[in-house]
C-alpha cells in the first residue's frame, strides 16, 4: 500500500488553496455585452423558457452534467459518525472522482442532522439545481428510508453509493468468478457476512441476478426466522433453517465480507467447497488478509477493497459511469436494471484484452483470471462500457426521458 503520513495529507489539502475542488465558469464574461447575457437582462430568457418547460433546464443551465454528493456524516469511511462537517473531505473526493473519470461537476453538500424527516426535506427541496443525487456515507439502516423516498418522490436518478456502487462490482467480480470456476450464479451457496449498508444491497442485487441460495450474517450471528431482534431489511434475508455460524460457512461457493475484520476465520473458509470466491471487503482492514486466505485455501480466488492486492472492489469503477449513463439519456432513475448493465458489463470488460498503457500504469500484466477479475480505475474504456450499458438498460426498461437516442452515436462519443 501507497504510504502517506499524516503532514503529507493535511498539506496536500491545504496547499495551494484549502480544499480540492472550485467552480469555473464556462462562457465569457469579458465585454458589456457578455454581461448582460450572463445575468440581467439576458439570463431572464433562459428563466421564463424553463418556466414554460422546465425540462429546458437541460438546455439552459449547467444541471445536465451536475451531481450533488450529499452526506449527513453519519457512517463516514471507517470513520463512523464524524458528522456533516468532518465529512467534508470525503465528500470534496467524491467531487474529484466523479470529475476526473467522467467528467461530471459536483457540488459536495453536508447536511447537518440525523433526522430522516429533516434530511429528506432538505434534499428534496434542493433537488431542482441538480441532474442527479449522489448519496454518501449515511448510515444504517436510515440510508435504506431516505433513498427510497428520495428516489420515489425525485425525477431524477438517486443513488446510495455505499450500497449500489459495492453491489455492481461486487456482483461483476462473482460473475467472472463464476466463469472462471465453472459455477453457475444461480446454484451457488453466498454467504454474506454483514447486515448493513452495502451488504444488503448486494444481497439484492446477486438475488435479482439469479443467486437462490443467500445466507447473511450480522454481529449477533446467522439471520434467520428464529431470531425477533432483526429490523425488516435483514428480515428480507432471514434463513428459514437456524443455522449456526461453522454451519453456514458448510460447501459454501462464495463468502463476501462487508463487515469487520475477524468476522469470518481461516476455519470457516476451510468448510467451504472446492475454489471458493472469498471476496474480504472491510475496510480497511479486511475481515481475513489476502496471504492468509492464500495460504489456508490455494484454490481461492479472493478480493479486497484495497489497491495493494489484486482484485480491488473499488466503487470508483461503478458510480462516476453509471451517473454519466444516467444523466445522458436523462434517467428519472437509476434502476436495477441500469446496475445489473453496469455489473455485466464491468464483467465483460475483464475478460477484453488490456492495453499496454494500463500493464505501465500498474506494472504487472494484466490478463483475465483469478488475479484480475474486475477491470483497474484507470481503464479509459470503462467510460464507454459501463456508461452505454447503463444508457441503454435506462431506454429499455423505460427509465430514460429521452426519445430516440442514438446509442452507437453516444458510444463514439464516450470516447472523445
Ligand atoms: P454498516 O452498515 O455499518 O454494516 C456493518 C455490518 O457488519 C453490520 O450489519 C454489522 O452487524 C456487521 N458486523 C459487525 N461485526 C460483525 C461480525 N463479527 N460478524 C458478522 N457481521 C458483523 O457498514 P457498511 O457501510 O455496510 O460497510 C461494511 C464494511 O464493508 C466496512 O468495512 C466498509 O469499509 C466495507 N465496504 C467495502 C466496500 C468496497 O470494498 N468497495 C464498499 C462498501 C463497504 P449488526 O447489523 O449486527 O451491527
Ligand atoms: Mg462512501
Amino acid at each position: 500500500m501507497i504510504k502517506i503520513t499524516d503532514e503529507e495529507a493535511l498539506s496536500y489539502h491545504q496547499y495551494p488553496r484549502p480544499g480540492k475542488i472550485s467552480v469555473e465558469t464556462t462562457k465569457p464574461v469579458d465585454t458589456l455585452k457578455d454581461l448582460s447575457m450572463a445575468y440581467t437582462p439576458g439570463v431572464a430568457v433562459p428563466c421564463l423558457a424553463i418556466e414554460k418547460n422546465p425540462q429546458d433546464a437541460y438546455l439552459y443551465t449547467a444541471k445536465s452534467n451536475l451531481v450533488a454528493v450529499i452526506s449527513n456524516g453519519t457512517a463516514v469511511l471507517g470513520l463512523g459518525n464524524i458528522g456533516a462537517l468532518a465529512s467534508k473531505p470525503v465528500m470534496e473526493g467524491k467531487g474529484v472522482l466523479f470529475k476526473k473519470f467522467s467528467g461530471i461537476d459536483c457540488y459536495d453538500i453536508e447536511v447537518d442532522t440525523q433526522s430522516i424527516d429533516r434530511f429528506c426535506s432538505v434534499v428534496s427541496a434542493i433537488a431542482p439545481t441538480f441532474g442527479g443525487i449522489n448519496l454518501e456515507d449515511i448510515k444504517a439502516p436510515e440510508c435504506f428510508e431516505i433513498e427510497r423516498r428520495l428516489t420515489e418522490e425525485l425525477d431524477i436518478p438517486v443513488m446510495h453509493d455505499d450500497q449500489h456502487g459495492t453491489a455492481v462490482i461486487s456482483a461483476a467480480a462473482i460473475l467472472n468468478a463464476c466463469e472462471l470456476t465453472h459455477k453457475k450464479l444461480q446454484n451457488l451457496k453466498i454467504v454474506v457476512v454483514g447486515a448493513g449498508a452495502a451488504a444488503i444491497s448486494c444481497a439484492r442485487l446477486y438475488r435479482h441476478m439469479g443467486a437462490e441460495k443467500i445466507i447473511m450474517l450480522d454481529s449477533r450471528g446467522v439471520v434467520h426466522n428464529g431470531r425477533s431482534d432483526l429490523n425488516e431489511y435483514k428480515r428480507e434475508f432471514a434463513s428459514s433453517e437456524y443455522l449456526t455460524h461453522s454451519q453456514a460457512f458448510e460447501c459454501a461457493d462464495v463468502v463476501v465480507g462487508l463487515s469487520k475484520p475477524g468476522s469470518f476465520t481461516i476455519e470457516d473458509i476451510m468448510r467451504m467447497d472446492n475454489d471458493p470466491i472469498i471476496f474480504a471487503l472491510a475496510n480497511p482492514t479486511p475481515e481475513i488478509f489476502p496471504k492468509d486466505i492464500k495460504k489456508a485455501r490455494p484454490d481461492a480466488i479472493v478480493a479486497t477493497g484495497r489497491s495493494d492486492f489484486a482484485n480491488q472492489v473499488n466503487n470508483v469503477l461503478g458510480f462516476p459511469f453509471i451517473f454519466r449513463g444516467a444523466l445522458d439519456v436523462r434517467a428519472k432513475k437509476i434502476n436495477i436494471e441500469m446496475k445489473v448493465a453496469a455489473a455485466k458489463a464491468l464483467a465483460e470488460l475483464a475478460k477484453q484484452k488490456v492495453p499496454d498503457y494500463l500493464h505501465k500504469l500498474y506494472d504487472t500484466k494484466l490478463k483475465f483470471g483469478r488475479e484480475y477479475i474486475i477491470p483497474k480505475p484507470f481503464d479509459k474504456r470503462l467510460i464507454v462500457e459501463v456508461s452505454s450499458a447503463v444508457a441503454q438498460a435506462a431506454i429499455e426498461s423505460g427509465s430514460s426521458m429521452m426519445k430516440n437516442f442514438d446509442i452507437q452515436a453516444y458510444r463514439e462519443e464516450l470516447k472523445r
